[in-house]
């Protein structure tokens, strides 16, 4: 029997500060293994350049994949291996660390204006020291299904037949932007076992079956197991973000923007870094 998923719990997300003085709204970022791959959401939004332009300066990453979809503005990322781009607004770029990058990620002042979220997921111990990888997904290249009252941007995942572009992805997840009109229904399969959320980017909607607790922008809805979720609006549009994954079920050693297993593996990777060997494929 078909079973929708309830809601586990609902957060708000937090004003927080990161990189060299970039402020943002954090959705999640302890350990939670309701979220489990998925380790931290980090929410960008400001009309103010002052709040983004310090940017992310060189930082090293390992053991971990980071997810960046960029709604409106600019962000210019560079490497150490001298891989250079720019996300612009509808662009996703979808970075396996595995066993290390350094790069920069750097906000333009474009019009100002600048609207994008990170997702990190985590990687399983056998993936943790992959060649690094990137999947650079243009705006143009992300499908748009529309059903019943339902627009949906795939960047991963599948929904009746259309596949998003980025593929392969060791923790299978599922990563949809949906905008659902008012007076409207959304009926989503998701893989039993896997762990699921939605995250409101605007506008206001129901995300269970029973309809109890109208939810809006910048809340994180954590979902209980089950094989699908029942999302709807009454009188209001939303648009919301709907991420799954298959849990890693793992010890989790985090320090910054490196995520290993255990404390030591930790050790071993701020060392190479300070060493200078920290890069394993160049
Ligand atoms: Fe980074």
């Amino acid at each position: 029997m078909s079973e929708a998923r309830r809601i586990h719990e609902i957060r708000q997300s937090k004003a927080t500060m990161e990189g060299a003085g970039v402020k943002l709204k954090r959705a999640f970022g302890e350990d939670n293994p309701k979220l489990d791959p998925f380790l931290l959401l980090d929410d960008f939004g400001s009309d103010n350049p002052d709040d983004y332009i310090a940017g992310f300066p060189f930082h090293p990453h390992r053991g971990i994949e980071t997810i960046t979809y960029v709604l409106e503005g600019e962000v210019q990322h560079k490497d150490s291996l001298g891989n250079e781009g720019i996300i612009n607004s509808g662009d996703v770029q979808w970075m396996t660390a595995g066993s290390g990058i350094i790069h920069e990620e750097m906000p333009k002042k474009s019009e100002g204006f600048l609207r994008g979220f990170q997702l990190w997921a985590n990687l399983p111990a056998s993936n943790k020291m992959m060649a690094p990888r990137y999947r650079d997904v243009k705006k143009e290249d992300i499908p748009e299904v529309e059903i019943n009252g339902s627009k949906v941007k795939i960047i991963c995942g599948e929904l009746n037949g259309t596949k998003g572009p980025v593929q392969d992805i060791v923790t299978d997840p599922e990563y949809l932007d949906i905008t659902l009109n008012p007076k409207s229904e959304f009926i989503h399969s998701i893989k039993k076992g896997h762990n699921a959320f939605a995250y409101v980017i605007q506008g206001e909607g129901y995300f269970d079956e029973e309809k109890e607790l109208s939810l809006g922008k910048e809340n994180l809805i954590i979902y209980e197991n089950g094989d699908k979720v029942k999302i709807s609006t009454d009188k209001k549009e939303v648009r919301f973000l709907l991420v799954s994954g298959k849990p890693i079920n793992e010890p989790v050693a985090w320090y910054g923007p490196i995520v290993m297993n255990t404390k030591d593996e930790i050790r071993v990777a701020f060392k190479e870094y300070r060493e200078g060997n920290f890069i394993k494929y160049k």
